[in-house]
């Protein structure tokens, strides 16, 4: 049987076969897939980096930080997981910002099969004190990035068959708490974009999901503890205790890992049916 190149004709050459579908297994899921991932130079967006590339796809990372650190990062990922990793560090704080991103990393890398939307700020504030200029750089990073982003390259992925958008949201997508107006309603509207995408590109064997991590021990989250202290006027172990893991029953951080193995399962073949959705990764927190 000759075997076809994308996954949507897959699927349909294969939907009276007896067969069930593969299983995940340990192997290079993702070999021959090129991925970029929107603010991978630290935190959650390495980790799904990372992850992707064990799975055996070509990565595009992107971020601001310290050049030479950054460098080291990407020379490590190729050299540990035997994948082209190559860095392209557009600011996303614009739309040309993006579109500079998805150009540079098709130009050095080819098409992009796996686009993960994760770059994002945070600014805590009462909202009558929130400045506007924060609320606006919010949006612009975490909310209307994804959008260009997926502007960018959702021609390409209808056209070849193939794509998997993945946007890291929030719980705060799902659910509010106070003082995070700007990001809770960007991340609201990431989900409402994700569902959007999905059904745009159902038809076409691009799917759209949006990861909803509750609190992930990262730099951003480090940044939040002296934040929140100063805006509750509490202690550090206190916001720890009462105010991050408060709604979060099994009272501990997710891991940059436990996010990056979800990416690579929504990004391979039996992610195929998984689409438009929201999907928690929060000890529980939005079962309250
Ligand atoms: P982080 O601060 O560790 O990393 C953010 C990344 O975005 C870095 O690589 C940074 O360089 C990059 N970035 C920042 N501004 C940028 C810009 N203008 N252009 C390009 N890149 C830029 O943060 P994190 O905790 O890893 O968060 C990653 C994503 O996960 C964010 O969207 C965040 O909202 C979301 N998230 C985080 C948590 C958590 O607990 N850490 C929980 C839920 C959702």
């Amino acid at each position: 049987m000759v075997r076809s190149d994308t996954e949507h004709e897959d699927k349909a050459m294969t939907m009276n076969a007896t067969t069930a579908p593969t299983a995940t297994g340990t192997g290079r899921l993702l070999a021959g897939r090129r991925a970029i991932v929107t603010g991978s130079t630290s935190g959650i967006g390495l980790g799904i980096a990372e992850a992707l590339a064990e799975a055996g796809a070509d990565i595009v990372i992107n971020g601001l930080g310290d050049l030479a650190a950054i460098e080291e990062t990407r020379q490590a990922l190729a050299r540990r997981f035997q994948v082209k990793v190559q860095f392209v560090g557009a600011d996303l704080a614009g739309a040309a910002g993006v579109e500079a991103l998805i150009g540079e990393a098709e130009a050095a890398m080819g098409p992009t099969d796996i686009l993960v939307n994760n770059a994002g700020i945070q600014f805590v504030s009462p909202i009558e004190e929130f400045p506007a200029a924060k609320w606006d750089a919010i949006i612009a990073l975490n909310l209307s990035a994804a959008f260009h982003a997926t502007r960018a390259v959702f021609a390409g992925m209808k056209a070849r068959g193939f794509g998997r958008i993945i946007n890291i949201a929030s719980a705060h997508g799902l659910v509010a708490s106070p003082y995070k107006s700007a990001y809770v309603a960007a991340k609201h509207g990431v989900i409402g974009l994700t569902k959007t995408v999905a059904l745009e590109g159902a038809q076409h064997g691009v799917t759209a999901n949006a990861i909803c991590p509750g609190y992930v021990w990262t730099p951003l989250v480090e940044k939040q503890i002296a934040e929140q202290a100063a805006a509750h006027k509490i202690s550090r172990e206190a916001v720890i205790r009462d105010v991050l893991l408060a709604a979060q029953p099994n009272k501990a951080f997710a891991t940059t890992a436990e996010i990056g193995a979800l990416a690579v399962f929504l990004s391979s073949r039996n992610g195929a049916s998984i689409t438009g959705t929201a999907l928690p990764v929060d000890g529980g927190w939005t079962a309250h």
